[in-house]
């Protein structure tokens, strides 16, 4: 060290940042210890003494420095760490990245790793990966919109293949369908519509719950009972611009500015219901289908009554549009969401004013 003393004592003069961690200085006669980039007066060299660590420092009797937090010197080491984290939870996160891991691959204990994760990043590192997976449905949804629009538009035996598509190229398992909506984390936010209160919740891989209310109030109470064995999580801040595009769609859609009502859904529910729906999904807007209708375009002519109740079950309103479906004499039947809304939704549809 002795033979480096004029370079460090430099670097101590020029408040060289780029030397913060390398080494740390003590002034003997107030007894506190430094990083070399500290904003305190300038000691007199004759009373420094340069250290490698703050461990050091401390067995020579000195304090930390309140201004420059030396034994905080990792500070911006810490937090290169922690972005390189971050880097590596997104080239990852389509594995089962458990803390664990994620603590051994930064060097770090599990609490410790935790605990500066979130200090330096804003959120745990659970959440970074799951806004690592949105991010990735998104960015693949912009591209692949015209398949959406493709599948949507040659019939509903596509939509289950774009699914597996998404799936695949997500690397996330289908999601089975499981009772409640066990082991699903669903995130969900609210705004408004010409129609009312909305409340969207999506899972990692599309829009699972869209609702309409009066107000805001009830919503989160119809999410909760439509799937009362998921994990329910308000939507995180980062996500919200994805949230803002699909509020802008639904609001376009609903004062008549464009016909097909582009989302990306996770529709969840038996197979029988998801024949139903996706079966929905290819009446044209502005036509309607009689529930014996629906049931014999599925071959199941005997089932009219049980196409009613999957419809009744629906849980995203417009995007799977039950709305087109009535009852064989014209009358509007049933909504899950008030008569009014369907007439309205109806209206919108055949004139193309809402
Ligand atoms: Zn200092």
């Amino acid at each position: 060290m002795k033979q480096q003393e004029p370079q460090l004592w430099q670097a101590v003069v020029n408040n060289d940042s780029s030397q913060d961690g390398r080494f740390f200085y003590g002034v003997m006669t107030t007894g506190i210890y430094c990083r070399p980039s500290c904003s305190s007066k300038l000691p007199k060299r004759e009373n420094v003494r340069f250290y490698l660590t703050p461990e050091a420092a401390e067995q020579d009797g000195l304090r930390a420095c309140k201004r420059c937090q030396p034994t905080a010197q990792n500070h911006s080491a810490m937090r290169a760490l922690m972005v390189a984290m971050c880097r590596y939870i997104e080239q990852n996160y389509h594995n089962k990245l458990s803390l664990e891991n994620l603590a051994e691959e930064a060097g770090m204990s599990v609490a410790h790793f935790q605990k500066t994760f979130k200090k330096h990043i804003g959120l745990s590192p659970k959440k970074y990966q799951d806004a690592c997976r949105f991010n990735a449905f998104k960015q693949h949804l912009k591209e692949d919109q015209s398949i959406t629009r493709a599948s949507v538009d040659s019939g509903f035996q596509s939509s289950s293949r774009l699914y597996e598509k998404i799936d695949t190229q997500l690397g996330v398992k289908p999601s089975v369908y499981k009772k409640g909506g066990q082991g699903l984390d669903i995130f969900y936010a609210d705004g408004q519509t010409p129609i009312g209160h909305v409340m969207i919740g999506a899972t990692e891989r599309g829009i699972c719950f869209l609702q309409f209310a009066d107000d805001a109030k009830g919503l989160r109470a119809f999410l909760q009972q439509d799937f009362p064995q998921a994990i329910l999580h308000p939507m995180p801040i980062d996500q919200q611009p994805l949230f803002d595009v699909w509020m802008e769609a639904l609001n376009h859609y609903l004062s008549g500015h464009i016909e097909q009502l582009q989302l990306p859904l996770d529709i969840q529910g038996t197979a029988f219901q998801k024949m139903v729906w996706d079966y929905l999904q290819t009446i044209p807007a502005g036509e309607l289908r009689s529930y014996q209708q629906v049931a014999a375009a599925l071959n199941k002519p005997q089932a009219s009554r049980a196409v009613a109740s999957a419809c009744g079950r629906n849980r995203i309103a417009i995007a799977i549009p039950c709305h087109r479906v009535v009852r064989g004499n014209g009358q509007l039947a049933g909504y899950k969401w008030g008569v009014p809304r369907k007439q309205k939704l109806i209206h919108l549809e055949q004139s193309g004013t809402a």
